[in-house]
C-alpha cells in the first residue's frame, strides 16, 4: 500500500499498467508538475512504499553515478582533451577502468542490499515525506546548501583521519590505488570507508529530518545526485577553463582532489576549499612552498621580537 494518496482516490486512479495510472493522474491532478505526476504514478504503481523507495534509491545511484562517469570515460578516449588533463601523462587504460568498474559494481550491490529494505521505514519514523507536491525550490536550495557544508566538514575530518597509520593501511589505501584518478574511481574504496564517509551524505539529511521534521524524499534524492556528481567530477582528472572552481573560488573541484591523489597528503575536504585553507592542509608543491615561506616569516618575526626584548633588557 502506498501512503501517497488516500485510499478512495487511489481506487479511482488505479489501473493495470503504469501508463494507465499515469494517464489518470495527469487527468485528475492538473496542478502538479510533470515530475510530481510521474513520482505519484510511480508510488501508486509500485503499491509498496518500502520497495518503491529502495528501488528508487538504487536506480538513482546506479544511473546517476555511471551516467556521470560515462562522459569522462569518453573524454579519456579523445586526445583533444589532454590539454586540460591535470596529470596529462597519466591516462587510465581501458583495462584499469574495467577493473575499477567491476569492483565498484560489486561494492554497490553488497553495501546497498540492506538500505533497500530499511531506508523507507527509517524515513517514515523520521517523518520524511513522499507526498506531492514537492517542497519549493527555495526550501530545496536551503537544504542542499546545509547538506553540502555539513558533508564537507564531515568528509574533511574523517578523510584526514583515514590518512593516519592503520586507518590508511587497512582502509583508505584502496582508494589511493590511482595516483591519477578518473571518474569511476570516485567510489572505488573499502566498504568501511564507503560507510564512514557515506554518513556525511546520508546521515545529515536524516539528522535534519529528526530535528526539523521538515524534509522530503525528493530533496534527499536530488541531494544524493548532486553529491554523486560532485564526487565523480572531483575524480575526473580534468580542469577546464569553464570548471566551477574558476568562477566560485571556494569550490574544490577536480584540481583540488587530483592534487590529493597525486601527493597523498593535504586537500582532505570534498566540496569546498575553506577547511584545507584555514587549517593549513593544502596539498601540492605550491602550497608547501607557501607554507614554508609563512613559517620562515613567522620564525624571523619571533627572532626579531626576541632580539628587541633582549636589547631593552640590556
Ligand atoms: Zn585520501
Ligand atoms: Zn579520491
Amino acid at each position: 500500500m502506498t501512503e501517497i494518496f488516500n485510499s478512495t482516490y487511489l481506487d479511482s486512479i488505479r489501473g493495470p499498467t503504469f501508463s494507465d495510472i499515469t494517464k489518470n493522474i495527469f487527468a485528475t491532478q492538473p496542478h502538479l508538475t510533470f515530475l510530481e505526476k510521474i513520482w505519484a504514478a510511480y508510488y501508486t504503481y509500485m503499491s509498496n512504499d518500502t520497495l518503491a523507495t529502495g528501488l528508487l534509491f538504487f536506480m538513482v545511484h546506479e544511473l546517476m553515478y555511471f551516467g556521470r562517469c560515462l562522459p569522462w570515460f569518453i573524454i579519456d578516449q579523445i586526445p583533444y582533451f589532454r590539454k586540460w588533463k591535470i596529470q596529462p601523462k597519466q591516462i587510465p587504460s581501458n583495462k584499469e577502468q574495467w577493473e575499477c568498474l567491476k569492483s565498484v559494481l560489486k561494492s554497490h550491490f553488497l553495501v546497498e542490499a540492506l538500505p533497500i529494505w530499511t531506508f523507507h521505514p527509517l524515513c517514515k519514523t523520521l517523518g520524511i515525506s513522499v507526498a506531492v507536491p514537492f517542497p519549493s525550490w527555495k526550501t530545496l536550495a536551503l537544504q542542499f546548501s546545509v547538506f553540502f557544508v555539513l558533508e564537507d566538514l564531515w568528509h574533511y575530518w574523517f578523510h584526514r583521519l583515514f590518512h593516519y597509520g592503520a586507518f590508511y593501511k587497512y582502509i583508505h589505501k584502496q582508494h589511493h590505488r590511482y595516483a591519477a584518478p578518473f571518474g569511476l574511481a570516485a567510489e572505488y574504496a573499502h566498504p568501511v570507508e564507503v560507510m564512514a564517509l557515506g554518513f556525511g551524505t546520508v546521515g545529515f539529511p536524516l539528522l535534519w529530518a529528526y530535528f526539523t521534521r521538515d524534509l522530503h524524499l525528493f530533496t534527499i534524492t536530488c541531494w544524493i545526485t548532486l553529491r554523486l556528481f560532485q564526487a565523480v567530477d572531483a575524480h575526473s582528472g580534468y580542469d577546464f577553463p569553464w570548471s566551477l572552481h574558476n568562477f566560485v573560488p571556494f569550490w574544490a573541484g577536480a584540481e583540488h582532489h587530483d592534487l590529493h591523489h597525486h601527493y597523498f597528503i593535504g586537500n582532505y575536504a570534498s566540496s569546498f576549499r575553506w577547511w584545507d585553507y584555514t587549517l593549513d592542509t593544502e596539498a601540492g608543491p605550491e602550497a608547501k612552498k607557501e607554507r614554508e615561506e609563512r613559517m620562515k616569516l613567522k620564525a624571523e618575526r619571533k627572532a626579531a621580537a626576541l632580539a628587541q626584548k633582549n636589547k631593552k633588557i640590556a
